[in-house]
């Protein structure tokens, strides 16, 4: 599964940017200018360039007594958060549940951007995005416009 590729289709909101070519010391920049730009997901995915990188982030978590087995492959950012996507994380769901969770604090509708707390929304019980009850009928397929599931499964 090709994660970058997976963001630009489900993420059209944003400006998805690669900086998996660039050293450490310009990856600490790049969390500046994210900062200043909510609408920006910076992907970093794992190479001989970065891994220092990724490895004082391991270090870090280790000497904080998290350890994990399965080295961190991609590290997504925005604003200032981020995610850690690890070796053996291969379900697409969880990883849309994440970014949506724990990347973005999802809390509009996927559709119309409307606030959540304005709206009747259900959320995707697979991807937890929330869709407004407006925005389901406008739907030209109906499946979840982030992860694709069918939405007759969700709507019981
Ligand atoms: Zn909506
Ligand atoms: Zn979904």
């Amino acid at each position: 599964m090709n994660i970058f590729e997976m963001l630009k289709n489900n993420y059209k909101s944003y400006k998805i940017n690669d900086s998996s070519d660039i050293d450490t010391i310009q990856i600490m920049k790049i969390c500046d200018i994210c900062i200043a730009n909510p609408d920006i997901i910076v992907y970093v995915k794992k190479n001989v360039k970065n891994k220092l990188y990724f490895d004082v982030i391991e270090g870090f978590e280790k000497s904080n007594g998290i350890y994990d087995s399965n080295p961190i492959e991609i590290i997504l950012i925005n604003k200032d958060n981020y995610l850690y996507i690890r070796k053996n994380e291969t379900d697409i769901c969880n990883i849309m549940r994440s970014i949506n969770k724990n990347l973005l604090n999802c809390d509009e509708c996927c559709v119309c951007y409307e606030p959540k707390e304005n709206i009747k929304h259900i959320l995707c019980n697979k991807c937890q995005t929330p869709i407004c009850v407006k925005c389901i009928p406008k739907l030209n397929q109906k499946i979840c416009p982030q992860c694709k599931i069918d939405f007759k499964v969700l709507c019981i």
